[in-house]
C-alpha cells in the first residue's frame, strides 16, 4: 500500500506552517466579521514559533506535530490554542513510532483529531465551528480508504468535503464560542475556525500527495 515515511513527513508540518503564515490576514479578516479579528494573528504566531523551534530541532512527522501542539497549547490564546493543540497532539500520538504512514494510519490520525476536538470543545456538527469542516472531511477520507480508493484519491475527496463543510458554515448560527453572542447575526458569514481547519487539511493533503507520488 502507498505511503510515506514518518521521516519525510516533516514536510507536511513545514508546508502547513507556510499555509497559515500566508493566510494570516485572510483568517483575521474572516474572524473580524463575527469574532474579534485575532484568528490569523493567533494562528500565525503559534505556527511561526513552531517553525523557529523546528529549525533548531528538526524531526519526523510525529515529532513535528508534537512540537506544534506543545507550542499552541503553551503560547497561544483564544480558542484555537487548546483546540488545535489537542488535535495535533492526538495525531502525533497515533503516528508516533510508525516508520511508514499509509492511508490506514492517516485515517486513524484524522479520527483521533476529531475525537480530541470534540472532547476538548464539546461542540457538534452544525454549531458553526471548525468541526463543520473537520468531521465531514474525516468521514470522507476514512470511507474512501475503506472502500479501497487510493491514498491520493481519498485525499482529494477529503479536500472536497473539507471545502463543502467550510462553506456550510455560512448559513449556520453560531452555538458556541465568541460568535454565539451574535445569535442570528452570525448567519451569513464563514466560521473562521472552519476556514483555518480547511486550509490545514488541504495543505496536509497536498503535501502528502507530493510525498507519495
Ligand atoms: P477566539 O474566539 O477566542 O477569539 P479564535 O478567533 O482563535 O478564538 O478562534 C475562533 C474559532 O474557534 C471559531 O471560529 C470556532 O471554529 C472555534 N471554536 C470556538 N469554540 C469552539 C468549540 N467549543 N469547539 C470547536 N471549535 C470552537
Ligand atoms: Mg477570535
Amino acid at each position: 500500500m502507498k505511503g510515506f515515511t514518518n521521516q519525510s513527513g516533516s514536510r507536511v508540518v513545514h508546508d502547513m506552517i507556510k499555509t497559515v503564515q500566508q493566510n494570516k490576514q485572510y483568517l483575521s479578516d474572516v474572524d473580524g466579521a463575527i469574532g474579534d479579528g485575532d484568528h490569523g494573528i493567533n494562528m500565525s504566531k503559534g505556527f511561526t514559533l513552531c517553525e523557529k523551534e523546528l529549525e533548531q530541532n528538526p524531526g519526523d512527522l510525529s515529532y513535528s506535530l508534537k512540537t506544534l501542539s506543545t507550542i499552541l497549547m503553551r503560547d497561544i490564546g483564544g480558542s484555537m490554542g487548546p483546540l488545535y493543540g489537542m488535535m495535533f497532539k492526538s495525531m502525533a500520538r497515533v503516528c508516533n513510532g510508525k516508520e511508514m504512514i499509509d492511508a490506514e494510519v492517516f485515517s486513524e490520525m484524522l479520527k483521533a483529531a476529531e475525537t480530541a476536538v470534540i472532547e476538548m470543545g464539546n461542540a457538534e456538527v452544525g454549531d458553526k465551528t471548525l468541526l463543520d469542516s473537520l468531521v465531514p472531511a474525516v468521514r470522507m477520507f476514512s470511507e474512501s480508504a475503506d472502500e479501497g480508493k487510493g491514498f491520493a484519491q481519498a485525499l482529494d475527496l477529503m479536500k472536497g468535503a473539507a471545502v463543502a463543510g467550510r462553506d456550510s458554515t455560512i448559513e449556520m448560527i453560531a452555538n458556541v464560542g465568541r460568535a454565539s453572542r451574535l445569535g442570528e447575526r452570525s448567519r451569513g458569514f464563514l466560521d473562521p475556525g472552519a476556514v483555518s481547519c480547511c486550509l490545514i487539511l488541504c495543505s496536509m493533503a497536498d503535501s502528502i500527495k507530493t510525498l507519495i507520488s
